[in-house]
C-alpha cells in the first residue's frame, strides 16, 4: 500500500517494503503534525479506495479487465453502469436479430456528463475497449452493438423542448439524442407542428436516425432528417462536449451527420418544424408500366411545395403481380377496399408498382379535396380504377408503419430475422435494376416491402457524410425483408440473394450505393466513401482518433493501422 499527499512530505509505505523514514514519530505524534487539509485527503482517498473496491467486487465474473473495471466502476454518475450485461439482452441485439455481440458493460445515462465520463475514461486509458451508443437498436447488421465494450442505452436520457418562436421566427424542437421520433412528433403536435421530414416508421431514435440520414416520402421536398438540423450537442470520441450548427463547430456538425455515429455522440438535436395539416389524404395508385411509375415519381417530386398541383409525400413500391390468395396485392388497397385483379393489363410483367402519395389540407377543405385530388391524378399513368384512397388524420398518417408492427407482432413475425438492404441508384440506371433485380431476381417478392422512389440530390447537404450517387436525382430502393419463423426461405439464403444483387448490379456497371451501409473490409468502405474517404479518416482523426465509437460499423479497428497512417498526412 503506497499513498502520498502532494505538497506536505507525508509519506506512509507499508513496512514489508520499506522502514519508516529515520525522522520517524511515534504514531500519535505524527497525527498531530498532520494539518486538517491532510486529514481530509486521507479520508478522501479511504473513501475513493473503498467505493472501487466495492464497484470491483461489482463486476466481478464480467470480462472486464482489472483496470476497466475501476475506470468504469469509478465513474461519478447521474444514472448507472452495469456489468450484468447477460440481464439486459436488448442491448447485444437488434431488429435484424442475425448479428448478437455481449457488450461487457452498459450505461444507463442521466446526463450528457454520464456520456462524456464514460468516453473520456476509455479515452484516457489504454483500453482496447470501444463505446457504441444504441438508440432504438433498429439496426440489422449489428451497427449499435459493441461486443465486449459498453453499450450506452441513449433511450435513458430524456427530454423534448418545442419552441414555436416568435412571429416571423422558424419553430424548432429541442430533442435528447435517445428520443423517439413518435414522441417529438407527438410533443410538436400539441403546438399544432411537426418535424417536416420524417422516416416512416417513427419508433427510432433522434440519434440513430441522424447517424444515417432519415429519409421517406417527404425528403423530396425538405432533404433528409439530416437537412433538417439546426444545431446539435455532441459528445467526440475525445470525451467533449460540443455544440456545433453550420456555422459554430460546423466541421464537427456536418461530420456527425450521416456519420454512422463514427465522430461523436449525438446528446441533443434541435430540429426544425412547420405547421401540421390537420389531414392528409392517402393515395396509391397502381401502374404495370415501370416507365411511366418513374416519370410521374420524378414528375411530381420537381413540384415546387407552392405549387397547386404538388403533392406533399410521393413513395412508391413493387408487388408481385400473383393473384393467389395470399397474394402480394393486399397493400395495395385500404382496408374495407378490394383490387379488382381483372383491370390489371394483360401485359403487365411479373410485378407491379404501386405510387404511394398524400395531399395534405385542412378540415375547412374537406368539401373539395377529393375534386382537387382527382385534377392532380388526372394526367398521370397509372392503371386506370386502380387508385385507392382514404382520409386520415396526420397523426395517423405519419405513425402508419406501427398500424403494421402490431398486425405483425399478432403473427409473431415482428422479432424475426430482417436480412434488409438499402440501396440509393442512379436515376440513369433505375430501369436496368428494374430489369435486372425487381423483374428478375426479386420477381417472386422479397416477403415484405420493396420500396422504390427517387430522391433529388440539391435537397441533400453535401458536406455531410452521408454518401450519395453520383447522379442528382436518386432512387431509395429498400428491400425490407423478413425471415419467416418456419427457416423457409433461410435467413443466410437472403443474405446471399442480397450479395447476388450487389454482384449483379456490380457486372452491369450500376454505380450504386448503399444506404445504411452494412460493409466488412477496409476495401468497401473505401470504396463506398470514394473521395471523400480522405475527408472521412481527417474527420476521425480529429473527433474520435482512438477509434472508440461506434465498432458495430466495422470501419475501423481499434489502433486501425489506417488511422495511423492517416496521422501522418
Ligand atoms: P440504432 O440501431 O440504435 O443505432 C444505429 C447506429 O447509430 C449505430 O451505429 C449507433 O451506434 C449509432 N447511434 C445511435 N444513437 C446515436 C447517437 N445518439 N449518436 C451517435 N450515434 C448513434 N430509415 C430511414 O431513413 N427511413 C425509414 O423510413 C426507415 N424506416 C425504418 C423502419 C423500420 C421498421 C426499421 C427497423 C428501420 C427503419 N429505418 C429507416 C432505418 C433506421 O433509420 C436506422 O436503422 C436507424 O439507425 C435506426 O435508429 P435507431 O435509433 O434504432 O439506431
Amino acid at each position: 500500500m503506497e499513498a502520498r499527499v502532494r505538497g506536505h512530505g507525508l509519506m506512509i509505505r507499508s513496512k514489508d517494503h520499506e522502514p519508516w523514514p529515520t525522522t520517524r514519530r511515534p504514531r500519535s505524534e505524527a497525527m498531530l503534525i498532520l494539518s486538517w487539509g491532510q486529514i481530509l485527503a486521507l479520508l478522501l482517498l479511504f473513501v475513493r479506495t473503498a467505493i472501487v473496491g466495492l464497484a470491483n467486487s461489482s463486476c466481478s465474473g464480467s470480462p472486464l479487465s482489472a483496470q476497466d473495471c475501476a475506470a468504469l466502476s469509478s465513474l461519478s454518475l447521474h444514472g448507472h453502469i452495469t456489468f450484468a450485461t447477460a440481464t439486459s439482452p436488448a442491448s447485444s441485439s437488434d431488429f435484424g436479430r442475425i448479428h448478437r455481440r455481449l457488450p461487457r458493460s452498459i450505461l444507463y445515462p442521466s446526463s450528457v456528463r454520464d456520456i462524456a465520463s464514460l468516453v473520456r475514461a476509455v479515452h484516457d486509458t489504454s483500453s482496447p475497449l470501444r463505446i457504441a451508443a444504441r438508440g432504438a437498436g433498429h439496426s440489422v447488421a449489428g451497427q449499435a452493438q459493441a461486443g465486449d465494450g459498453v453499450v450506452i442505452e441513449m433511450g435513458s436520457l430524456r427530454g423534448i423542448k418545442v419552441s414555436e418562436g416568435k412571429p416571423g421566427e422558424q419553430p424548432y424542437v429541442e430533442a435528447m439524442g435517445g428520443e423517439l421520433w413518435i414522441d417529438v412528433v407527438r410533443e410538436s403536435l400539441k403546438y399544432g407542428l411537426a418535424p417536416r421530414s420524417l422516416t416512416d416508421y417513427l419508433f427510432l431514435s433522434v440519434g440513430g436516425t441522424l447517424s444515417n440520414a432519415g429519409v421517406s416520402g417527404q425528403a423530396f421536398r425538405y432533404g433528409p432528417q439530416i437537412s433538417n438540423v439546426l444545431e446539435l450537442e455532441v459528445v467526440t470520441g475525445n470525451g467533449e462536449i460540443v455544440r456545433c450548427s453550420p456555422v459554430d463547430h460546423a466541421d464537427l456538425f456536418f461530420a456527425v451527420l450521416g456519420g454512422l455515429g463514427q465522430f461523436g455522440i449525438i446528446t441533443k438535436a434541435k430540429i426544425n418544424l412547420e405547421r401540421a395539416p390537420q389531414k392528409v389524404k392517402w393515395i396509391r395508385a397502381l401502374y404495370s408500366d415501370f416507365k411511366a411509375f418513374t416519370r410521374d415519381q420524378e414528375l411530381l417530386i420537381a413540384r415546387p411545395k407552392d405549387s397547386p398541383n404538388s403533392f406533399d409525400y410521393v413513395e412508391g413500391s413493387v408487388i408481385v403481380n400473383n393473384n393467389h390468395p395470399s397474394n402480394e396485392y393486399k397493400p395495395i388497397p385500404f382496408h374495407g377496399q378490394t383490387l379488382n385483379a381483372s383491370l390489371i393489363p394483360p401485359s403487365a410483367g411479373p410485378v407491379l408498382y404501386c405510387l404511394e402519395l398524400t395531399k395534405n389540407y385542412d378540415e375547412d377543405e374537406s368539401a373539395t379535396i377529393d375534386e382537387t385530388v382527382s385534377s392532380l391524378l388526372a394526367p398521370l399513368g397509372h392503371v386506370p380504377s386502380l387508385v385507392f384512397s382514404k382520409d386520415a388524420s396526420y397523426f395517423e398518417f405519419l405513425n402508419r408503419v406501427h398500424d403494421g408492427e402490431i398486425r405483425l407482432r399478432k403473427k409473431g413475425l415482428w422479432d424475426v430475422p430482417h436480412p434488409w438492404m438499402n440501396l440509393l441508384v442512379p436515376k440513369s440506371k433505375i430501369e436496368e435494376f428494374d430489369a435486372l433485380v425487381f423483374r428478375e431476381i426479386l420477381r417472386k417478392g422479397i416477403n415484405g416491402p420493396l420500396l422504390v422512389y427517387p430522391l433529388d440530390k440539391m435537397k441533400w447537404d453535401s458536406r455531410t457524410s452521408v454518401v450519395m450517387p453520383d447522379e442528382n436525382i436518386f432512387y431509395l430502393v429498400g428491400m425490407l425483408r423478413y425471415a419467416t419463423p418456419s427457416g423457409v426461405p433461410s435467413v443466410n439464403s437472403l443474405v446471399d440473394q442480397n450479395k447476388e444483387i450487389l454482384r449483379v448490379c456490380k457486372s452491369a456497371g450500376i454505380h450504386l450505393k448503399q444506404y445504411i451501409p452494412q460493409l466488412s473490409s477496409e476495401e468497401e468502405w473505401r470504396e463506398h466513401y470514394g473521395s471523400s474517404w480522405s475527408l472521412f479518416l481527417r474527420r476521425k482523426l480529429a473527433y474520435d482518433p482512438k477509434a472508440i465509437l461506434a465498432p458495430g460499423q466495422n470501419i475501423f479497428a481499434p489502433s486501425s493501422s489506417t488511422l495511423k497512417l492517416s496521422s501522418a498526412l
